[in-house]
């Protein structure tokens, strides 16, 4: 695979011949890769992209098992945390606890304050509940743009992305272009269960948030985040008040995805 140096970003209008190389090259990942371990796949990656490739982390299941094996196979690997200013108090205290314990070194990035200072002045603290394009703007000031800001910085990022995680993630693979931030992004858990996230951190006593224990197997914003049922979907709690199709808050938005 070293022979494929032709990955190339941070390039807009590249030619349709250096975009058919690049899908070809993913498409080869995905087929070399299609029976690799967490660890192979991590390892490749953090290698190949050293100081341009970034976990971006929200301190759910899958990242802290990303992290856990980020961190044991570098210690310098870029982890990046987004605070949205509306995180569980739980969400802080594992933060804590992972700087502490852990000494993982965060980048963490907040968003835009003149941004958020006029959202709230101008629609109020809790303008997300009241329509769908309300939500979108509170998510794209509080997450997306700084998200946007730090991946300019890197060639590569890696996510926890689950399939089963919510309909609208069913098309995705364990490397795919990015489109949106012209980046490779890497899904290492994009196959794995949620019985496989949780015998992981129990087998290899990961620290996670105290809210999954008290119901909340999926955990975002404080506002925007509630325990579930037993038996509901575990996306039921992320913005209940919003059809399942609609669930993202753009983050993982792939306009004209190819893989
Ligand atoms: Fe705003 Fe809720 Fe999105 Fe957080 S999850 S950025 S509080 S709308």
């Amino acid at each position: 695979m070293d022979s494929y140096k032709v990955w190339i970003t941070k390039t807009d209008g590249l030619s349709d011949l250096i975009m058919a190389i690049q899908q070809e090259e993913i498409n080869q990942l995905n087929s070399e890769f299609r029976n690799a371990t967490l660890i192979e796949v991590l390892a490749y990656v953090l290698d190949r992209f050293q100081d341009n490739v970034i976990l971006a982390s929200s301190l759910g299941l899958e990242d802290q098992i990303l992290t856990h094996f980020v961190q044991r196979h570098s210690k310098k690997a870029r982890i990046m945390v987004l605070d949205t200013l509306r995180l569980n108090q739980e969400t802080y205290d594992l933060l804590k606890q992972m700087q502490e314990e852990y000494q993982v070194t965060y980048e963490i990035y907040y968003p835009n304050n003149d941004a958020v200072e006029a959202l709230v002045s101008t629609k109020g603290t809790h303008s997300f509940y009241e329509s769908i394009e309300n939500r979108k703007e509170c998510c794209h000031i509080r997450k997306i743009e700084p998200l946007t800001r730090v991946l300019k910085t890197v060639d590569a990022w890696i996510t926890g992305l689950r399939k089963d995680q919510s309909v609208t993630r069913q098309d995705m693979a364990l490397f795919e272009y990015d489109q949106t931030h012209k980046i490779l992004k890497v899904n290492p858990l994009i196959h794995w269960d949620y019985e496989t996230v949780r015998d992981v951190i129990k087998a290899e006593k990961i620290p996670y948030n105290a809210l999954h224990d008290q119901g909340y197997p999926s955990i975002g914003c404080e506002p925007c985040t509630r325990a579930v049922k037993e038996g509901e979907d575990i996306r039921a709690g992320r913005w209940w008040w919003e059809a399942a199709d609609q669930k993202e808050c753009g983050l993982h938005s792939n306009k004209d995805k190819k893989s």
